[in-house]
């Protein structure tokens, strides 16, 4: 019987992968680029060094049956070395969209009835300069690879677009900046027979980071089923296997347009841990070893909210009513996510 799991990554959401394959006797190794990961003392076994050195990445592609990952920003090549021996979920072929912002755009706009705030492809200063307006008085310009929360993105302005000047703008793209009402994120998971959906929550961002995720999100029941429709349909399109989260803005006109896909479990779906018979964590593992996944059964509305840099002193000040989950970072960062906490709500 297959019952090992690689993962490449050790933060959080790889802490969180290793406490679920745990509680299904999954053994577990995880791949760190960082000797103090957060899934170090959950794993069963780690090897640590760069994800492109070969040695190593032998090594790993021998310690496991199947593979995942807790985040997209891996190279391409490290993926397809993985895939000529055995299965990754989500596939390369997945994660090479969900990495890049203009082919993720790209794609999601190629699907019947799936919609992205407008963009275009920005590859140096003088493309910039040219089409910063396009959009409105001020666009968003994102770096299409290795952001996130926030990271490699500035709004563009009359005031500051001569900062970027002599920024090197190689592979960019400038979005329309959409007045939404709110965020909500919709988590689909596909194995071989079946697929689940974890209903909608609502996000709350400042500053481009995540906050709060509230379970429901507060939508009327139209909006809740479209944005099942619109996951499924971009699970079908991507031929899924394994789990994907889809960021969606809901626009003024109750019009839904996909903000971003992450083909991993998402800090949005935390709740799920606390107030679902089955998390989003159990939900991948049962991708990946079974045939059929189980509905994962929201026990409770309820909050989640991140605790993000220095906010981590005050952890102990918690109340009994709230769970506490610490990331176990080696040091506080600003911006950096430390830990979350749920309730009941
Ligand atoms: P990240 O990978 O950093 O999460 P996102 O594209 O999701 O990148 O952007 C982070 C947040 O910034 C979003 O959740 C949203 O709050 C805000 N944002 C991103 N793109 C836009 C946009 N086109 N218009 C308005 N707000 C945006
Ligand atoms: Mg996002």
């Amino acid at each position: 019987m297959k019952n090992s799991l690689g993962i490449l990554g050790g933060g959080q959401l790889g802490m969180f992968i290793c406490q679920a394959a745990k509680k299904y006797n999954i053994k577990t190794t995880v791949l760190s680029d960082n000797k103090n990961f957060s899934a170090k003392k959950f794993c069963d076994n780690f090897l640590i060094g760069s994800f492109s050195d070969k040695k190593i990445l032998d090594e790993f592609i021998n310690s496991s049956d199947f593979f995942t990952i807790e985040t997209e920003n891996i190279p391409i090549t490290v993926l397809k070395l993985i895939e000529k021996k055995k299965k990754i979920f989500p596939s390369s072929n997945i994660v090479k969209i969900a990495q890049n912002r203009l082919k993720e755009k790209i794609f999601l706009n190629s699907i019947d009835g799936v919609k992205t705030a407008k963009f275009k492809k920005i590859q140096n200063f003088c493309d910039l300069e040219s089409n910063y307006k396009l959009f409105g008085k001020i666009g968003i310009l994102k770096s299409c690879e290795m952001g996130y929360d926030g990271k490699g993105q500035h709004l563009i302005n009359d005031k500051n677009i001569n900062k970027f000047k002599n920024s090197d703008l190689k592979d960019y793209i400038l979005e329309e900046v959409l007045d939404f009402k709110k965020e909500i994120s919709v988590i689909v998971c596909c194995s071989k027979r079946n697929t689940i959906l974890y209903p909608p929550v609502e996000n709350i961002h400042k500053n481009s980071i995540l906050r709060e995720s509230i379970y429901p999100a507060k939508i009327n029941n139209t909006i809740k089923k479209q944005a099942l429709v619109l996951a499924k349909k971009i699970a079908t399109n991507l031929k899924l296997q394994g789990i994907l989260a889809i960021e969606m803005f809901l626009m003024k006109n109750d019009e839904l347009l996909i903000n971003e896909l992450a083909p991993r479990p998402h800090n949005s779906g935390h709740w799920s841990l606390d107030f679902c018979k089955y998390s989003q964590f159990d939900s991948l593992i049962f991708s990946i070893f079974k045939e059929r996944l189980t509905q994962p059964k929201p026990t409770n509305s309820c909050k989640m909210i991140n605790v993000i840099g220095k906010d981590y002193k005050n952890k102990n000040k918690l109340s009994k009513k709230y769970k506490f989950y610490d990331y176990l970072k080696k040091e506080i960062k600003e911006l950096r996510k430390m830990g979350h906490y749920t309730f009941k709500n």
